[in-house]
């Protein structure tokens, strides 16, 4: 059985970031759907073919296929510890894929990060100077801030239902979010 972590909230909440750090801490898978596409753009595959200009517009790639790459990811061995989900579910349809999943993969906690629009916005055209990726364009972050309102927000109140929920303000020194988070771990 693998524990599952989510960490769920808007573009440039700083998810990546510390669930990385948490992960290599608490020795936990750390997976990222972004990360993971971004490969295969990188790599050519047939996915990153297809996903490449989604990913570039900052509209979401088809769930059926993020959700077969994310349930092929968590069987591989460094999941045995538990893993933390950064970026996924992103969709109603995602999130009812892990649910059908949760006897294996039972999540056990949903990390919810907050912080304002204009932060956001501040944040990733900043990360674009250096980040290299092109999908930091301002065209493209209010794509995916409104995809995330409409499709991955209402996340929220469903894994509320179950209790699962712990609010996190995302604003502030990373060491201090990090000291904050921790404590949840
Ligand atoms: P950010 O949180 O800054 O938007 P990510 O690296 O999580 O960055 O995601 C980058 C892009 O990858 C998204 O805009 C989307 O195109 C694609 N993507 C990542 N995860 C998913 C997912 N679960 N479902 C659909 N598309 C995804």
């Amino acid at each position: 059985m693998t524990e599952v972590i989510i960490f769920l909230g808007p573009p440039g909440a700083g998810k990546g970031t510390q669930a990385s750090r948490i992960a290599e801490e608490k020795n936990l898978a750390h997976i990222s759907t972004g990360d993971m596409l971004r490969e295969h753009v990188s790599k050519n595959t047939e996915l990153g073919i297809t996903a490449k200009s989604l990913l570039d517009d900052g509209k979401l790639v088809p769930d059926s296929l993020v959700i077969d790459m994310l349930i092929e990811r968590l069987k591989a061995d460094d999941c045995q510890n538990g893993a933390i989900l950064d970026g996924f579910p992103r969709t109603l349809a995602q999130a009812q894929s892990l649910d059908e999943i949760s006897e294996n993969f039972p999540i056990t906690k949903v990390i919810v990060f907050e912080a304002e629009q204009n932060e956001l916005i501040k944040r990733i055209l900043h990360r674009g100077e250096t980040s290299g990726r092109s999908d930091d364009t301002e065209e493209s972050v209010s794509v995916r801030l409104d995809v995330y309102q409409k499709d991955t927000e209402p996340l929220i109140g469903y894994y509320q239902e179950n209790n699962l929920t712990v609010k996190i303000n995302a604003v502030g020194e990373v060491d201090d979010i990090y000291n904050h988070l921790s404590k949840e771990f």
